[in-house]
């Protein structure tokens, strides 16, 4: 086991996660952030965006796979996919695991994240590649302004709510994303720890609540993230998210129709943690 550990500068959780380190391998400054990749003996390469660790090789399918393929199965046909921010290419890796999708746009603001993915991490780029995909180095929430009545599910991938995602997690931005989603649309965007930032959690359903007639929360134990159980919120305009109403028939390492439905949390806790009873 290396001596040399990276320690997450977490703006919210009250503890510092941490990684071991057996080689740095890239270190940069884009327009909007700091770069790292490093290697970890037991978790493979790690992406890590100011101080924050975005995913490890070992553990990133159990996001990437949540992030995408709830929404998904719980649309009975997603043709339209957006996501925003995502530009290590993980979940857009598992939208086009759908063959129903026959577009699937990536919004990110910084195109140095995409770069640094094709260069170091192959597996996750792999469907930039494809024939479905387009892709726009661009702010998500001026993106969103643009578009209305275009997509059947929007993924909001990005980075904690702070200093450029800031914005991802307002009800005016939400009011945008509600615009952008066709009539039946099903939104996701991940949103952080129960454990340590549950506030935010709080703050960003109740957001959600004021702009969708359906929302829900679901979580996924990733053991990269500080405080391991995560969230991802949903804003749905017309279907209830719980259970899928479609198989999703390409493989999958932790994905499931059992899982997804397990994702969900009971509604007696679900309602106590917002009510913070
Ligand atoms: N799963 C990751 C996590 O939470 O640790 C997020 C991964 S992904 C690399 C996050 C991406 O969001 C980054 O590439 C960042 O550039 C992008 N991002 C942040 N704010 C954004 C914005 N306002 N518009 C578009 N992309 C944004």
């Amino acid at each position: 086991m290396s001596d040399v550990y990276f320690i997450e500068r977490d703006p919210y959780a009250p503890i510092r996660h941490c990684y071991p380190v057996s080689k740095v391998l890239y270190e940069a400054k884009s327009e909007y952030q700091d770069i790292l990749v490093f290697e970890s003996p037991k978790f493979g390469k790690v992406l890590v965006l100011d101080g924050v660790a975005q995913f490890d090789e070992k553990f990133e399918f159990i996001y990437h796979e949540f992030m995408a393929h709830v929404p998904l199965c719980a649309h009975p046909n997603p043709e339209t996919v957006l996501i925003i921010g995502g530009g290590d290419g993980g979940v857009l890796r598992e939208v086009l695991k759908h063959p129903e999708v026959k577009r699937a746009v990536l919004v990110d603001i910084d195109k140095e994240v995409i770069e640094t993915s094709k260069k170091f991490f192959p597996t996750l780029a792999v469907a930039f590649e494809d024939e479905r995909t387009e892709i726009l180095c661009e702010d998500g929430f001026a993106y969103m302004q643009r578009h209305k009545n275009e997509f059947d599910v929007i993924i909001v991938d990005s980075t904690d709510p702070v200093g450029i995602a800031s914005s991802l997690t307002t009800e005016q931005f939400f009011k945008y994303v509600y615009e952008a989603l066709k009539d039946d649309g099903i939104y996701v965007g991940q949103t952080e720890s129960i454990y340590y930032h549950l506030e935010i959690v709080r703050k960003i359903q109740h957001e959600l609540k004021k702009v969708f007639p359906v929302v829900d929360l679901y979580t996924a134990v990733i053991p990269g993230y500080a405080g391991y159980w995560w969230t991802i919120s949903v804003g749905s305009k017309k279907y209830q998210v719980r259970e899928p109403l479609r198989e999703l028939k390409a493989p999958t390492k932790l994905y499931s129709a059992d899982m997804h439905k397990h994702a969900f949390l009971p509604q007696s806790f679900y309602k106590k943690l917002l009510s913070g009873e």
